[in-house]
């Protein structure tokens, strides 16, 4: 599905699909401050600024290709998800939730401290999601292990850490975790990720709760509840509660509540049939963030709102205490807060089609658009102009067709050689899935605060990328 915008010119009217473009935006110098950051701007030459610095500053100083990251930015949706989470401090019995960062959306050491410091939890699903998290100091008790196959290796890191908790995946896992910790004398905090069957409304490719799926263990049949008896009679595991992750880029909150419903089922049988009520719930992440204009997300404390009110009403009806929530944003903290700054290289226009934009960087800094047929935003940045709109597509330097950074897109139709374009919300998924495809140099990512910017995850070079060629 396509929400690009075009008028259905009749130019046009052959090769894209009719009635499906909305009318290029009135102004195109404008930023919407929903797909940008908070701290971008256009300074009264027209230059775009973050965190107080010019994006022509930034090249020259940074080079292009190169993710941007506003920091305070960074912080602040941290802060508004811890808030929204905290719930009431009146109500004697406490209505605090734990807000798990989503570390495979961006993660560097930087990143973690910064969590660290605002208060967030981490969830890791690899060695070295984890070896990065405790290199940046982040306690161990307040990391997570996820993943469908993790290695005996990562487990044993995990358990010798004291990470707070291990999510189970499956059968296997199970035994194999009780035993490692066993083994090393510890009993491990562990939930089970269950597939509650619900379709989010999102992209096939990234919905990840259907029960045909490799994650997490089906309600249905009765396998998690099997599963719960097992972990149960374990010494090495302590089973802290249920875990359920729906999808990614959700925009409502009623696949969360069919989850909790099911979810809270699950912790009600377990009371019947074992006589303990499981202590936590964890509702994991995929809250969807606007790439576009016409994506409109719901903010943190609505969230939060919604998904206490379900759980409590779920619970309410199955005569359970009310277990403490966890949630576990990625793209939601990180997504909106970087844009990807480009050199355009050149302009080919395509008469009757459209204009091929090419850019220095391309799938090797943000697969998303050939993956998931994402979508994104692109403004010319390094000037204002006033020149007509021209419906453009974005692509990289790759030797691929399919390498397209932005399907559908305007840009001004003045656009030239050397013009810097960016690309916002490029924060989550990009640098963490990039790839040296052609020998790319995985570009840096710089983080902007105050009038300050610095490499938080600097550029490849050849070197780099020779130094694992061994000969
Ligand atoms: C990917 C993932 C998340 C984060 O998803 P976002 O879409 O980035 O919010 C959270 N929890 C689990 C278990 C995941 O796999």
């Amino acid at each position: 599905m396509s929400r690009s915008a075009h008028p259905a010119g009749p130019r046009h009217a052959d090769v894209l699909p009719e009635g499906h473009y909305a009318a290029p935006p009135a102004d195109l110098n404008q930023l919407d401050p929903r797909v940008w950051s908070r701290t971008v701007g256009r300074n009264a030459d027209g230059v775009v600024t973050v965190g107080g610095i010019d994006v022509k500053t930034l090249a020259e100083e940074f080079g292009t290709p190169a993710y941007f990251l506003d920091e305070a930015d960074f912080r602040a949706r941290c802060r508004a998800w811890r808030e929204a989470f905290k719930g009431d401090a009146s109500k004697a019995e406490g209505e605090d939730a734990d807000v798990f960062y989503a570390g495979k959306a961006f993660l560097s050491r930087a990143v973690v401290r910064w969590l660290d410091e605002e208060g967030l939890n981490l969830d890791v699903c690899s060695a070295g999601e984890l070896a990065t998290a405790l290199a940046a100091g982040m306690p161990a008790e307040r990391i997570a292990l996820h993943g469908n196959n993790k290695s005996t290796a990562e487990i044993e890191r995990a358990v010798e850490e004291g990470v707070g908790r291990i999510v189970l995946d499956s059968f296997q896992e199970i035994v194999r975790v009780a035993h490692i910790a066993q083994r090393l004398g510890k009993r491990q905090r562990v939930q089970i990720r269950v597939t509650v069957g619900v379709e989010a409304h999102t992209h096939e490719f990234i919905a990840t709760a259907h029960e045909d799926q490799k994650f997490g263990i089906p309600l249905a049949g009765g396998q998690a509840a099997e599963a719960v008896r097992r972990a149960l009679k374990l010494d090495g595991l302590e089973l802290i509660g249920i875990h359920s992750h729906i999808g990614s880029q959700i925009f409502d909150t009623s696949g969360f509540e069919v989850a909790a419903h099911r979810v809270v089922g699950l912790l009600k049988e377990i009371r019947d049939e074992h006589g303990v009520e499981l202590p936590e719930i964890d509702l994991g992440g995929g809250l969807g963030i606007a790439y576009t204009s016409e994506d409109d997300p719901r903010e943190p404390q609505e969230i939060a709102k919604a998904l206490r009110d379900i759980v409590h009403r779920e619970c309410d009806t199955a005569g359970l205490a009310v277990p403490r929530l966890s949630v576990e944003p990625g793209r939601a903290i990180v997504g909106p807060t970087a844009f990807t700054l480009y050199e355009v290289g050149t302009v080919k226009e395509l008469p009757g089609l459209r204009t091929y934009v090419s850019v220095d960087g391309g799938m090797s800094d943000n697969i998303r658009t050939a993956l998931y047929d994402a979508e994104y935003s692109v403004a010319l940045v390094s000037r204002a102009s006033t020149a007509e709109p021209m419906l453009s597509r974005v692509v990289g330097k790759h030797c691929e067709s399919g390498d397209i950074v932005v399907r559908d897109a305007f840009l001004p139709a003045d656009l030239a050689p050397g013009d810097l374009i960016a690309v916002p919300a490029t924060g989550a998924y990009c640098r963490s899935m990039a790839s040296n495809y052609n020998h790319a140099l995985r570009p840096p990512v710089v983080a902007v605060r105050d009038g300050q910017a610095r490499e938080i995850v600097r550029r490849e070079t050849e070197e780099d990328l020779l130094r694992l060629d061994v000969g």
